[in-house]
Parts: structure tokens; sequence; C-alpha cells
């Protein structure tokens, strides 16, 4: 079974004076263990792709299944339930609270699932982050590819079946950048990870299994990576 299917997924924005078709009528199959790597120029409907997929926002048209759930069935409720325990969510600009430290953000959304948290696999993770020395400082005592390894983190803490992320290395200088792709890369053969990711860098795409371009709303073409 495919662990994410999204069949014609439309959505369109009202901009009072025109109607902005920022996804059109995509269609796409993804196999567990798959790393995608989503390209192109900037305003052509990626971000707006990833919200879609990780059940950020609602699409006008067309179905997103993860794991074989029809996840625009769910009501809010439901939906939030359901994306804490599948869907791991990574933004360029980190997100991380400020008021808490690493390891307080890290373990968050595995508290507010089981009110506890695995240590063993946490210890792991951090292990794989390279975060064990900055556990206890804030966010903002910890430099930019640090706070992006502790949103990745996060957004693994809870063993999620897909990880999306908007542009991981967005904001990274270039040693930072190395560090999280190449996390990402043995995140996903190690673990058999799917990660689908946003990204304008295509040294960085390149490291995917797959890329897909996106323009204009649509997918113009499909190629494998695998670097
Ligand atoms: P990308 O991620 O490729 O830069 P986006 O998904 O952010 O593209 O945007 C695609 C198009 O949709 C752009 O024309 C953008 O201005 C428009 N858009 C995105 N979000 C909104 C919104 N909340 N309201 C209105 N228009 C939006």
């Amino acid at each position: 079974m495919e662990i994410l299917e999204i069949c014609n997924l439309t959505k369109i924005y009202d901009d009072k004076e025109t109607l902005i078709k920022a996804v059109d009528n995509v269609s796409l199959k993804v196999k567990e263990g798959d790393f995608i790597a989503v390209v192109g120029p900037s305003g052509q409907g990626k971000s707006t792709l990833l919200h879609l997929l990780s059940g950020l926002d609602r699409p006008n048209q067309g179905k997103v299944y993860i794991n074989g759930e029809d996840i625009y069935k769910l009501n809010e409720k439901k939906l939030t339930e359901f994306r804490r325990k599948n869907i791991g969510f990574v933004y360029q600009f980190y997100n991380l609270i400020p008021v808490l430290t690493v390891k307080e953000n890290i373990i968050l959304p595995a508290l507010l699932e089981n009110n506890r948290y695995d240590k063993r696999y946490f210890n792991k993770l951090i292990n794989i982050l390279n975060l064990k020395e900055r556990l206890n400082h804030l966010p903002n005592e910890i430099s930019g590819g640090q706070q992006q390894r502790a949103a990745i983190g996060r957004a693994l803490i809870n063993k999620p079946k897909i990880l999306f992320l908007d542009e991981p290395t967005g904001n990274l200088d270039s040693k930072s950048k190395q560090s999280v792709i190449n996390l990402l890369k043995y995140y996903n053969q190690k673990y058999n990870q799917t990660i689908i990711m946003v990204t304008h860098d295509m040294q960085v795409a390149k490291k995917a299994k797959r890329i897909i371009f996106f323009e204009d709303g649509k997918i113009k073409r499909r190629k494998s990576a695998g670097k």
C-alpha cells in the first residue's frame, strides 16, 4: 500500500480581483521509504501543496490519503490527533517554542500524545541529531543549524509515517545545510522514513531519491535523483 496518495488535488485562493490556482489537479503516489524533493521557482504552489498534504490546509477539490486514511474526511479534532501521530512537519524558520529548552521542544509532541516519552528512542534521536550537548539550551542560545536539527527531532519524536519539510535548509549556511541533509538521508536509509521536502536548492534536492519539478501548480517533470 502507498503511504501517501493524492488524487486530483486543487487549491484556489481568492485574491479579490483574480482566482489563483496554487495547486492544479495534482495526483501522486508515494511508497513507504521514498525521499522526494519538490523543486521549482518561488510562487509556484510548492508550500501550498505541502500544507495540503500534511493536513495544515484544506483543498477545494481532491483527496489526500495517508496510510489509507482519507484525511480530509476527519473533523478538526480527529485531524489534529491524526497529524500528531502520523505526520511530522518542519518549517524553514524552525518554529521552536522560545521559552522551552531544546529537550522540552523535542519531547513536547510525545507528552501531548502519551503524557510520556520513550527515553531510549529520545537518546538515539539526539545522538543522530548531534544535540546531546545542547539539550538544556534555549533556542536562541544555539545556532540555526542546531535549531533546525531540534525542529527535525521534534517532528520525528512520535515516529511519524511521513515527514514533510518546507525549505529546511533555506536559512542555513553551507556547513549546517550539509549536516541537515546528511541527517535526512541517514534517517531515510536507516529507518526507511518517508520524506517529502520542498526546496529551491538543487544541491539539496539531488540528495533525495526522486525529484519532482513543480510549476504553475502542476507536476511538470519527475526524475530519479539518488545520490
Ligand atoms: P511556493 O511555495 O512555490 O513559493 P506558494 O504555495 O507559497 O508557492 O504560493 C503559490 C501561489 O499562491 C502564489 O501566487 C501565492 O501568492 C499564492 N498564495 C499562497 N498562499 C496564499 C494565501 N494564503 N492567500 C492568497 N494567495 C496565496
